[in-house]
């Protein structure tokens, strides 16, 4: 069977704040339809690291290649690589003043110059996918957090991305609210969306994840399969880890 595409390839990238140096030499492989949940103690560097590949921070070195395609900011439209490239935030930083509909349409209109009809056809069977049928024009203050995460997610998916990235996308859900976002996510993962992933949610990662990427200190100390990694640690670091959260 060939290896299946490679959608993101990440080489000795490195990444600092000032003095302050968060990327490691990270080197790192995503390939097509792949769940990789990075997981690590806060301030390891995930974020930096999904903000990296989504080019809302910039490498200090190393190379970020995406669908083969090595990105420099010197040499090509960050805009479109990150139409390629979604990301749903923890803080899910909706329009307040748009309807759920108004949200996901903003872009394919915006940024893609899709008709209001198409945009407003595409965006109601994104929200039909996520269980928001029956929202398209409330305002967002109006929905729980974990409906307003489903709408993010959908605006996101409606600029038609190659991979999805998402930021601890339940953090700041209440835990009730938790499981239906991750039933969206895993929905999207069966359909064999590219994603990577970062959560505390070890459930999620255990069933969903096809890899897990353990992050400490700016580096990746550890990958693996989530059964290998949960149950079979190689590294110190990560069994130290793991006997923490679990
Ligand atoms: P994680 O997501 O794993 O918690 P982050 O990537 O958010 O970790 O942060 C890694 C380190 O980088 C932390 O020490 C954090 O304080 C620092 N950091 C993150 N973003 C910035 C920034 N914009 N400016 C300065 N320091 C930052
Ligand atoms: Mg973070």
């Amino acid at each position: 069977m060939p290896e299946s595409t490679e959608m993101i390839r990440v080489e000795k990238l490195n990444k600092s704040f000032g003095d302050l140096h968060v990327l490691k030499d990270i080197d790192m492989t995503v390939r097509e339809s792949d769940v990789v949940v990075l997981v690590g103690a806060s301030g390891s560097g995930k974020s930096t690291l999904l903000r990296c590949l989504n080019f809302l921070e910039m490498k200090n070195s190393g190379t970020i290649t995406i669908e083969s395609e090595q990105i420099e900011k010197e040499t090509h439209n960050l805009n479109k690589v990150r139409e390629k490239v979604g990301m749903v935030f923890q803080h899910f930083n909706l329009f307040p003043h748009k309807t759920v509909l108004g949200n996901v349409i903003e872009a394919p209109i915006q940024v893609k110059g899709l008709s209001r009809n198409q945009a407003e056809e595409e965006g109601k069977e994104l929200l039909d996918k996520v269980g928001l049928g029956d929202k398209y024009d409330v305002y967002p203050s109006t929905l729980s957090g974990g409906q307003k995460q489903r709408v993010a997610i959908a605006r996101a998916l409606a600029m038609k991305p190659d991979v999805m990235l998402f930021d601890e996308p339940t953090s700041a859900l209440d835990p009730e609210l938790v499981g239906e976002v991750l039933t969206t996510m895993k929905e999207l993962a069966v359909e064999g969306m590219t994603m990577v992933v970062v959560t505390h949610e070890m459930g999620f990662a255990r069933e969903v994840g096809d890899w897990v990427v353990y992050m400490h200190d700016g580096k990746i100390v550890e990958t693996g399969r989530p059964s290998e990694l949960f149950d079979h640690p190689k590294e110190e670091r990560t069994k130290a880890f793991l006997s923490s959260i679990l």
